[in-house]
């Protein structure tokens, strides 16, 4: 037995076979065959080594050492040709080693998150959430509220009507009166909501924005309740170390009225920019609901109050992020909404 001649013959039809195959399957057959410790030809070659002549041995086991390390060699290095002619092929083929793309994350515009934010505040405290319509009646955007049509706080909101009756709603008031038909008392919700004023657009006035509105009403509500539920809300909407303000003022669906301050949270209370040097941010409006709203949705007033407040979505957003121009809101410009983040 010429075991050298043997592995000599092996080597040839290896070579002749491996530059036949064309596929990652074929290799790795074609590996088995020969390298598979049970039955591959080269370990079959090798088993044979001890029967041999011992002056044979170290030469034919040396040889077929090298054989193996040939073999590997050549099944690598066709591995490799074969991918690369694929790749040539097919351009396009996914390479699994590649870092991959990452896909686009959505994330909150920020009034959005801001308008979670006030509901989670208000959930905590017992409220429940109210939808309403974004185009309502006359009656219910004004004079349910209290704006009969001569009233003048009707200029001051200036409104988009789409027939003679029927209007884009100017405040999320309306939402207030529908909750009310809907409800007996006690009652504790926010509406919030967009509503729609013909104003012309600047640095802080859009035709269109958000509110949210609070309403409670129930037997022994007071003023109290107010500023209690108010100073709450400040705090954990600005931290806890802002005051509140609450200033006399006139609204037709509330009496007494109150427009409500908070202590600057940017610069304490010492003047800054925000707060045009005064250290105090008007944040809302507020006060007892007008008797006049119990008689329109049919309550008995006798021993009845209720308190309700307003904010401007977008205008809690600016102050909060610091932003100066509320246009940015609307204009969907990616670079500018997307810094508020998920
Ligand atoms: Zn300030």
């Amino acid at each position: 037995m010429d075991l050298l001649a043997e592995l000599k013959a092996l080597e040839a039809s290896f070579r002749a076979e491996i530059a036949a195959c064309s596929d990652d399957h074929a290799l790795t057959e074609l590996r088995d065959r020969y390298l598979s410790r049970k039955r591959g030809l080269l370990s079959d070659k090798m088993r044979l080594l001890p029967q041999i002549d011992p002056a044979q041995r170290a030469v034919a086991g040396q040889r077929a050492n090298e054989l193996k390390r040939l073999i590997e060699e050549k099944l690598q290095e066709r591995a490799s040709e074969i991918t690369a002619s694929q790749r040539a092929a097919k351009p396009d083929l996914i390479d699994v080693t590649l870092p991959g793309i990452r896909p686009p994350r959505g994330f909150l515009h920020p009034i959005t998150k801001t308008r979670r934010e006030i509901c989670r505040i208000f959930m905590q405290m017992g409220y429940s959430i109210e939808d309403g319509p974004e185009l309502d009646t006359d009656y219910f955007n004004f004079e349910a509220a209290n704006i009969p049509p001569d009233h003048p706080a009707r200029d001051a909101q200036d409104s988009f009507y789409i027939s003679e009756d029927t209007l884009l709603r100017t405040h999320t008031t309306p939402v207030q009166i529908h909750s009310m038909l809907r409800r007996k008392p006690p009652i504790r919700i926010i509406a919030p909501g967009r509503v729609f004023r013909r104003d012309a657009t600047d640095a802080t006035h859009t035709p269109m924005f958000f509110q949210v509105e609070g309403l409670v009403v129930g037997r022994g509500i007071s003023f109290a309740h107010l500023r209690g539920t108010l100073q709450t809300f400040a705090h954990m909407m600005f931290g806890s170390d802002v005051k509140l303000r609450l200033r006399p003022s006139y609204f037709p669906f509330v009496e007494p009225g109150a427009e409500v301050d908070i202590s600057c949270f940017l610069c304490k209370g010492r003047g800054c920019r925000v707060c045009k040097d005064s250290g105090w941010i008007e944040i809302l409006g507020s006060g007892m609901v007008h008797p006049a709203l119990f008689d329109r949705v049919g309550y008995d007033p006798t021993g009845l109050t209720g308190f309700a407040f307003g904010m401007g979505i977008d205008r809690i957003t600016l102050l909060k992020y610091g932003i100066e121009d509320t246009r940015l809101f609307f204009e969907n410009d990616l670079r500018f909404i997307s810094q508020f983040g998920g």
